[in-house]
């Protein structure tokens, strides 16, 4: 059982409405490090999420009219609880997720971090006047909360992917029902225990768990909801704007990556290798902005694959329970034959493992830390995301030949290069054709900065005074008369 020092916080009920509520049909949530049942939570459907709907949009009328500073306050009371409850609230993410607790102690703070940012954004939605055509009339920009939002979460995340949503539309005066997903429901219910306990009214915030097709469906299709913000595949990203169009709802799409991560020749090796490590390596490789193609320049390729390859051997596969653990298992079985199926076919076609190579001796969804090397476009991992501890390792000549590489994807979230010279920096940050790029850096995701992908990684930013953008819609008055 899970040793918690709030043990309330796991909850096996849904937050609906402003009341916990049960289902006769449950979905066990299992650890993946040994597949032992956390706990229950209910299978809900359209009639639940209709319910959660209509209690938002009769709540949001006394939301939006309070102050933003109030709004504020009571986010900043949220944020304050799950910082006080930072271990548990890590316990059990690391619970139904797997990643290390030290990541999922991370993750909390970064969560938390979005609450905090928002609240102060909160009282910062600035309108604008513009100087009228004509000289007997006003015209006065303002900005509004769109109204009812709906938030559809993946696991890798299973705290921030929330925050970075519910933060934004709570303090613009949006109301919002969320459905994580059904592997990772148990953070999501703890946040919204301590949602309930810093204050946030009855009806604001609604988190249902159960069928992703049915609560999809109604939030995408009810008219009530203005708004869909999505962290996903793209598969299901697309499926669910298709939905929305019905209603044109306004919608922000977190979806797929396929990241390249470039170290030319003059970069620093060491620090491209820490680099590739964070971004490969973190959450097991399953997170939207890994690293997926590394290219790295022939003169530098044999050096920096030994490098990794060598650092990879220090690092602690297991349990994320266990301390020093720094790879935990994947989330299924599923997603390590997704990485078995990338290996083959990278071997079949005449790459090479140079270490890992296959599932972990702890056996269940385990995976070593594998490194390929003489890896061509020609194979998946060149065009699909492998989210699993799998580093390909490309060979290139010329900046022109990396940076089409690079480019040569539908998708474009994330993106990092490791280089000295100033001009390369500029030219090749310019031209990859990506939302982020990390120049230097494995790590790029914090509250201040907009994250979010062009072409089909997505569409809206999350984080930094942009975030809150995608919560508001304009209101222009013509005050004529005067
Ligand atoms: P991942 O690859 O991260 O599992 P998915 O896109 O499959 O990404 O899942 C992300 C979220 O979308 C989860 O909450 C999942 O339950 C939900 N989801 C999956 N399929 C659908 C669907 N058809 N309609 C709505 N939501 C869905």
């Amino acid at each position: 059982m899970l040793n918690l020092r709030d043990p309330s916080l796991l909850r096996e009920q849904c937050f609906v409405a402003g009341q916990w509520i049960s289902a006769a049909r449950t979905i066990a949530v299992t650890n993946p490090a040994s597949g032992a049942v956390v706990a229950h939570v209910p299978r809900l459907g359209a009639t639940e999420t209709r319910q959660a709907i209509d209690a938002a949009n009769g709540a949001w009328p006394a939301w939006r009219a309070r102050t933003a500073h109030d709004r504020s306050a009571l986010l900043a009371r949220w944020h304050a609880l799950i910082l006080e409850n930072q271990d548990d609230l890590a316990r059990i993410m690391t619970a139904e997720q797997g990643k290390p607790l030290a990541e999922a102690r991370g993750e909390i703070a970064y969560a938390a971090s979005f609450i905090q940012w928002f609240a102060e954004e909160a009282k910062r939605v600035y309108g604008e006047t513009i100087p009228s055509p004509i000289s007997t009339q006003r015209i006065v920009v303002t900005k509004e909360p769109v109204g009812v939002c709906a938030a559809i979460t993946p696991w890798n995340f299973p705290a921030a992917m929330i925050t970075r949503k519910a933060g934004p539309a709570l303090a613009a005066g949006c109301v919002m029902v969320v459905k994580p997903a059904s592997q990772t429901p148990l953070t999501a219910l703890a946040l919204a225990a301590l949602a309930e306990r810093a204050g946030i009214p009855s009806g604001v915030l609604s988190v249902v768990t159960g069928s992703a097709g049915d609560i999809g469906t109604e939030l995408a299709t009810n008219p009530l909801v203005r708004k869909l913000s999505f962290t996903g595949s793209t598969e299901v990203g697309r499926h669910l704007m298709q939905q929305t169009a019905a209603t044109v709802k306004k919608v922000s799409m977190e979806l797929g990556g396929n990241a390249p991560f470039i170290v030319f020749e003059d970069a620093d090796l060491d620090a491209a290798v820490e680099g590739a490590i964070v971004s490969k390596f973190r959450n097991a490789g399953q997170t939207c902005v890994c690293a997926n193609r590394l290219y790295v320049h022939s003169k530098v390729y044999d050096q920096f694959a030994r490098k990794l390859a060598d650092a990879l051997k220090a690092l602690k596969v297991g349990s994320g329970e266990e301390e020093g653990v720094r790879i935990g298992p994947l989330i299924d079985d599923a997603a390590v034959r997704k990485v078995e199926e990338h290996l083959a076919d990278a071997l079949e076609r005449g790459a090479q493992v140079i270490t890992g190579g296959g599932r972990h001796a702890l056996g269940r969804s385990f995976f070593e830390p594998t490194v390929l090397v003489g890896v061509t476009q020609a194979m998946r991992v060149a065009r699909e995301e492998t989210f699993g501890p799998l580093a390909p390792l490309f060979r290139f000549e010329t900046e022109d030949e990396v940076v089409a590489m690079a480019n040569d994807t539908e998708f474009g979230l994330a993106s990092y290069f490791y280089a000295r010279d100033l001009g390369r920096v500029w030219r090749v940050a310019e031209r990859l054709e990506y939302g982020m790029v990390g120049v230097n850096t494995g790590l790029i995701s914090n509250e201040v900065a907009p994250f979010g992908g062009v072409k089909q990684s997505g569409l809206g930013r999350e984080g930094s005074r942009h975030g809150i953008e995608d919560y508001l819609v304009i209101k222009y008055i013509n005050m004529a008369g005067i």
